[in-house]
C-alpha cells in the first residue's frame, strides 16, 4: 500500500519512498520548555502521532526523534525572570509538556535530544562550516552566509530578489538575511555559556535541530515534521546549513501542521490567547475528547477552537465509544481497506472518523463487527 503525502519542499502531494526499506525516520521540532504548551503546540504532537501510528499501521519500523529545546532566547529569559537556574526551569515545563503527551495518549518517540547534550555537535558542525566558508565571524556571533547556500529559501519559496527586514542579529553581518550560528557571550546570558574554537557564547535555535537531527537519524532524514511557522526562517535554516556541510540533501519529505486559531488568530504565547489542556479539562473535557476535536480538521487545515467545538467533538466521541461498547469485535475487511486507504491519503483525519461512523450506521454488518 503506498502512502501520500503533501510535501511542502515540492508543493505536491507524493508516494512516500523510504530510503531504507520498510523503515522511516521522522524527525520533529519539540517542545521549547519555557511555558505551559497550549493547545496549538499540542496540536503539532498529534499530528505527528498520527504520522508514526499511520506508518506503523502499514507496516513500517519508525524511528522518531522529538528534541528539547531547552536553550534558546525565550528559556534564558523566562529563567532570568524566575531567577532560577536554566535547568530547573526546563525540566519543570518538561515534565508538564510529557504529562499532556501521555494525557492525550501519544506514543512517546524513540529519541528525544536534549539542546544542552549536543552543544559539542553544534560546535563541531560550525567549525566545519567556517572551514568550509559558508559561516563568518562578526562582533556578536558566527553567521551563515545565505549567499553561499544553493537554493536558499526554497523551501519558503522565498524570493531573494525582494528587500528583508531581517536585520536580526549583528549590524556587521554580509547579508540581510544570514543568520545566527553561535552568538557570544552578553551579560544578558547570566552563567549560559560553552567554550567554542571561536568564542564562549551558545547556540543560535537553528543548529541545534540540524545537529540533534543528522546525530540520531544520520546525514539524510525521510521526513522533518512541524508547524508551518517553523517553514521560515527555522527549517529553511536547517536545510541551508545542513546541507552546506554534508552536501546531501537534508530531508526527503517535509509536512506542516496548520494552526489552532482562536477568534481568527493565530493561537500563540506572544499574543496572549493561547489554552493549555489543564484549562480544557478543567471545563469538564475528556483528554480524549480534544484529541478528537484535532481530528476532525485535516492537518493541513486551520482549526478553529471555541468551547462549542470541544463540547460537540466530546458528544460525538461519547456516542461513538457507546456504539463500540466494550466487546472484542472482528474486522470487516472491505472497511479495513477504505480506512488504510483513507489514512494513507495525507493522514486525513476527518474522512477516517466519518468512516468509522458509516460503520455504526452500517446495517449489513453483524454486531461483533462494529
Ligand atoms: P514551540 O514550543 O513554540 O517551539 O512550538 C512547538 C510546536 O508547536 C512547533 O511545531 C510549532 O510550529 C507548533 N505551534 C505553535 N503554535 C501553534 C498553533 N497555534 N497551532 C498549531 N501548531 C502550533
Ligand atoms: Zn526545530
Amino acid at each position: 500500500m503506498d502512502l501520500t503525502f503533501y510535501n511542502t519542499l515540492t508543493d505536491k502531494k507524493e508516494i512516500f519512498v523510504p530510503l531504507k526499506k520498510n523503515n522511516v525516520s521522522i524527525y520533529q521540532c519539540g517542545p521549547t520548555v519555557y511555558d505551559y504548551a497550549h493547545i496549538g503546540n499540542l496540536r503539532a504532537a498529534i499530528t505527528n502521532d498520527i504520522l508514526r501510528r499511520v506508518f506503523e499501521y502499514a507496516g513500517y519500523k519508525v524511528n522518531q526523534v522529538m528534541n528539547i529545546t531547552d536553550i534558546d532566547d525565550k528559556t534564558i529569559g523566562r529563567s532570568k525572570e524566575e531567577r532560577i537556574p536554566l535547568s530547573e526551569l526546563t525540566r519543570k515545563y518538561e515534565d508538564f509538556y510529557f504529562a499532556d503527551l501521555r494525557n492525550l495518549n501519544i506514543k512517546i518517540p524513540e529519541h528525544l535530544p536534549h539542546a544542552t547534550n549536543h552543544i559539542g555537535g553544534m560546535i563541531a558542525m560550525i567549525e566545519k562550516l567556517l572551514w568550509k566558508g559558508f559561516a563568518y565571524t562578526t562582533t556578536d556571533g558566527v553567521y551563515f552566509d545565505v549567499s553561499k547556500s544553493k537554493n536558499y529559501g526554497a523551501l519558503a519559496k522565498l524570493d531573494l530578489t525582494a528587500e528583508t527586514q531581517s536585520r536580526a542579529g549583528g549590524e556587521d553581518k554580509k547579508n540581510e538575511r544570514d543568520f545566527a550560528l553561535w552568538k557570544f557571550w552578553t551579560p544578558d546570558d547570566g552563567p549560559v555559556a560553552f567554550d567554542a574554537s571561536f568564542g564562549r557564547g551558545r547556540p543560535g535555535w537553528h543548529i541545534e535541530c540540524s545537529v540533534m537531527a543528522m546525530s540520531e537519524l544520520g546525514e539524510t532524514l525521510d521526513i522533518h515534521a512541524g508547524g508551518i511557522d517553523l517553514i521560515f526562517p527555522h527549517h529553511t535554516n536547517e536545510i541551508a546549513q545542513s546541507e552546506a556541510v554534508t552536501g546531501k540533501p537534508f530531508v526527503n519529505l517535509w509536512i506542516h501542521n496548520e494552526f489552532v486559531m482562536i477568534d481568527g488568530q493565530k493561537m500563540s504565547k506572544s499574543l496572549g490567547n493561547h489554552t493549555t489542556l489543564k484549562t480544557v479539562l478543567g471545563h469538564k473535557i475528556m483528554p480524549l475528547a480534544f484529541r478528537y476535536w484535532v481530528l476532525g480538521t485535516h492537518y493541513r487545515t486551520h482549526a478553529n477552537f471555541t468551547w462549542e467545538a470541544i463540547d460537540g467533538a466530546q458528544n460525538a466521541l461519547r456516542k461513538l465509544s457507546a456504539h463500540i461498547g466494550e466487546g472484542v469485535g472482528v474486522i470487516n475487511e472491505s472497511y479495513r481497506k477504505r480506512f488504510l486507504e483513507i489514512i494513507a491519503n495525507d493522514l486525513d483525519m476527518p474522512r477516517a472518523l466519518a468512516l468509522a461512523w458509516e460503520v455504526t450506521k452500517d446495517t449489513s454488518l453483524s454486531n461483533a463487527e462494529k
